[in-house]
């Protein structure tokens, strides 16, 4: 299906892009602003600040080991990683290890991080990304078609940022939201002329395997590279079918914050990420940010290249992805005090 868009007004958000480097300060002036329009959305004071410095350090790290694709040392080393991080931060934490044939007939066990944030409550919100990087740079040129990619962006922004929201949720703890994270392996050795059962594998598997002592999440967000410098986030077309509110809501909260030249107001066709599975074999309406271009019909430019590396990272579009997934957090939670 075939899509057609305005291509002037699209040249015109691309070239409207902003480098702020101060996070926060004007964003927090035309918040204001609105808080004085609507007081009953006291959610834009009480949501705390997105820490876009621990984002981008969370991500250097995980580059720093080196591309975490099946197999590799660095994979290794990240789940341990990760998965110390979130013991630390008082998370009830467990690796969910599963049998993966890739479409290359190499037979791996994968392994699924999950942190659950308040288990015990009954209102739940998934927050999810991959972990695992591409093990072959197949978009690139030939000399490198080869090579494992660092997945500065594809893979490690989706990380970083549920990271912090961790973080910030620490710092000013949520009474009435739990949150399910659940990272997932194996989500990027897919078969590119292939079917979109070859991706995605951790997902596929945690969708049909939900734990059945676990309270179910409401609903679920999946963040796919969220940290380039030029990112803008459609609604993607598997969102919009499973569940249009959640899409509806978080865009029109990022563009009252004054994101909207990056999560723009057009769609695009159905992506295959994660949040298929999530959405057709656990039945839980999940939807994804995702950085795409609409009028190219692809990724950002560094979409499996060895290119995929902190130089494409920018810290005002962690903080901008951040900053919109806790305000919307926030707002769940007056919403469900004022219940
Ligand atoms: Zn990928």
């Amino acid at each position: 299906m075939k899509k057609i868009f305005l291509l002037s007004s699209y040249i015109l958000l691309i070239f409207t892009f902003t480098q702020c480097t101060a996070p926060n300060s004007a964003d927090n002036k035309e918040l204001q602003n609105n808080n004085q329009q609507n007081t009953v959305e006291n959610f834009w004071n009480k949501t705390p600040s997105f820490n876009a410095d621990s984002c981008y350090w969370y991500i250097k790290y995980q580059v720093q080991l080196g591309p975490r694709n099946p197999g590799s040392k660095a994979h290794e080393k990240s789940i341990e990683w990760l998965k110390k991080f979130f013991e630390n931060s008082q998370l009830t934490t467990s690796l969910q290890k599963f049998p993966a044939a890739t479409y290359d007939n190499q037979q791996w066990i994968g392994t699924n991080i999950i942190a659950q944030y308040q288990p015990e409550l009954k209102n739940r919100i998934l927050l999810c990304a991959h972990y695992d990087t591409r093990p072959f740079a197949d978009r690139d040129t030939e000399k490198n078609k080869h090579t494992p990619i660092l997945g500065a962006n594809d893979g490690a922004s989706g990380v970083a940022v549920i990271m912090s929201i961790v973080d910030a949720v620490q710092k000013s703890p949520l009474h009435n939201i739990g949150i399910d994270i659940v990272l997932f392996d194996l989500e990027d050795y897919g078969n590119p002329g292939g079917e979109a059962i070859t991706w995605c594998l951790g997902a596929q598997y945690w969708s049909k395997n939900l734990s059945p002592t676990s309270i179910k999440p409401k609903e679920g967000i999946l963040l796919d590279m969220v940290g380039d410098t030029n990112a803008v986030f459609p609604k993607e077309g598997i969102s919009i079918r499973y569940h249009p509110v959640l899409v509806h809501e978080i865009w029109s909260i990022a563009q009252k914050a004054g994101f909207a030249n990056y999560f723009i107001d057009e769609s695009t066709n159905e992506i295959t990420d994660d949040h298929l599975f999530i959405n057709t074999y656990a039945n839980i309406p999940c939807i994804d940010i995702i950085h795409y271009y609409p009028h190219q019909s692809d990724f950002f430019e560094h979409h499996h290249k060895v290119s995929d590396d902190m130089r494409n990272i920018s810290k005002r579009t962690l903080l901008v992805v951040g900053q919109s997934i806790l305000y919307y957090l926030y707002k769940q939670e007056e919403k469900s005090q004022l219940n």
